[in-house]
């Protein structure tokens, strides 16, 4: 083929089955541009989007103050490795650790790595400050949990196509139910050797199954009566998606960004990703006070590229939009116009059963079963229509925009969804 010779959409998607991994099911959608709620494929079509790439794109597409604090620190420094020290990194660890109200920040890349970071954190404590006898500590987690794809992570999941024939399995995980106080405290009880309680405050992958109100609260509860660590998984649902700082906030109605509300649990540990880069750039972090993060010493744990300077002049950048675009109140009043405007039609429908979520974090049930294909072809018809989405499930599509979206855009997307839906009508 010649340089010059453009590709069309499925030149580009040929491409892709001949020389990648089949690892995805991509919807055939090529895109090449975005900006702010908007993406273009390749025919210049514009597309509202509606996953925001799993909530990585909070703050949008491109954000042009993320992404010149990107283009700047590219041309200055990129990489150093913790070898030595790098002008940027200190004062992101100081503005990431007062933005959440930590002591300390371990800094890594991807959200796997970072929910490995907490679970080393966690077993690392469980031996050396709780006092479990060596390789005894237990982790609770959750049914339908989804934390990521490295072997450990996939050990504890439910999900038979992340798991099968990629044993053996790492050990030390106690699977509950979710959204299930009295699961949790007998398990608690069961054993000293209970380490840490990982959850999810929404269970976004699951079909952001929303927990009751108080679940969080009280299950730090429990936690900190039987001493084991609260971690909170917020790489989904943190950074203003659900309307709240973070989703550990429950249902609080706070205006500002979340204080200390009644129904408020302060993770002991907390693993950030997606959006603390507004999808610029891949950074996690985890976050921790001094009792717990002083375990970890030199050596101990690491990544190459984990802190380094562009990743932190990146994720400050995007954590400032957040406060300077007031996203925490637009997810939040925004998500309420959603879903009492989708639960208008959901009334008058036979194919659309529910919308949940908070903020804009939402999904609908579909009026069909898990194993369909009906939630796939109405995203296709979305498409088509102009608004981009995925189906979590047969029968589940979670709908997941860009913070930066104004009210006339969402009700735009609102009209969109319910015609497309209209058009599945039984
Ligand atoms: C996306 C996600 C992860 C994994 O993040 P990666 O960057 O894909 O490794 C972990 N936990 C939750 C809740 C997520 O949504």
């Amino acid at each position: 083929m010649s340089v010059l010779e453009k590709l069309n959409a499925e030149g580009i998607i040929a491409l892709e089955n001949k020389y990648g991994a089949h690892n995805y099911h991509p919807l055939p959608v090529v895109l090449n541009r975005g900006e702010g709620v908007y993406v273009w494929d390749v025919d210049g079509k514009k597309y509202y989007d509606f996953l925001s790439a799993y909530s990585a794109v909070n703050q949008g597409h491109c954000h042009p103050k993320i992404v010149g604090a990107m283009m700047k620190q590219a041309q200055t420094l990129t990489l150093t490795s913790r070898a030595f020290f790098n002008d940027q990194l200190g004062p992101y660890e100081e503005f990431v650790t007062k933005y959440f109200g930590f002591d300390k920040v371990l800094p890594m890349n991807t959200g796997a790595e970072a929910v490995e970071t907490a679970l080393k954190l966690c077993r690392k404590w469980a031996y050396e400050v709780k006092g479990v006898a060596e390789h005894e500590a237990q982790i609770i987690v959750c049914d339908g949990n989804f934390h990521g794809r490295t072997t450990t992570i996939i050990s504890f999941s439910n999900d038979e196509n992340a798991r099968k024939n990629f044993g053996p399995y790492t050990e030390g995980f106690i699977k509950i139910a979710y959204d299930d106080l009295e699961a949790l405290e007998t398990v608690l009880k069961s054993s000293k050797n209970i380490a840490g309680f990982l959850v999810e405050p929404i269970q976004g992958e699951a079909g952001v199954y929303t927990p009751t109100d108080e679940y969080m609260m009280r299950a730090k509860e429990l936690c900190n009566q039987y001493n084991v660590l609260f971690i909170a998984d917020e790489i989904q649902t943190g950074i203003a998606r659900t309307g709240s700082l973070l989703a550990v906030c429950g249902n609080c109605s706070c205006e500002k960004q979340c204080e200390r509300q009644e129904t408020y649990a302060t993770p002991d540990i907390l693993i950030l990703g997606k959006a603390l880069s507004g999808g610029a750039y891949p950074v996690s972090a985890v976050l921790a006070n001094d009792a717990i993060m002083n375990v970890i010493k030199p050596g101990q744990h690491g990544s190459t590229f984990g802190g380094n300077p562009i990743a932190a002049a990146v994720a400050i950048a995007a954590l400032e939009v957040v406060n300077e675009e007031h996203l925490i109140q637009n997810a939040r009043v925004l998500g309420k116009l959603f879903r009492s405007k989708l639960n208008e039609y959901i009334h008058t429908s036979n194919i659309a059963v529910l919308v949940r979520g908070r903020g804009l974090l939402n999904a609908i049930v579909i009026n069909d079963t898990e194993e369909s294909d009906t939630a796939w072809n109405i995203c296709m018809a979305l498409r088509d229509n102009g608004l981009l989405a995925k189906p979590t499930h047969g029968n589940i599509i979670r709908f997941a925009p860009p913070l930066v979206m104004n009210e006339a855009q969402l009700l735009d997307c609102v009209a969109i969804i319910i015609k497309t839906l209209k058009q599945f009508e039984k």
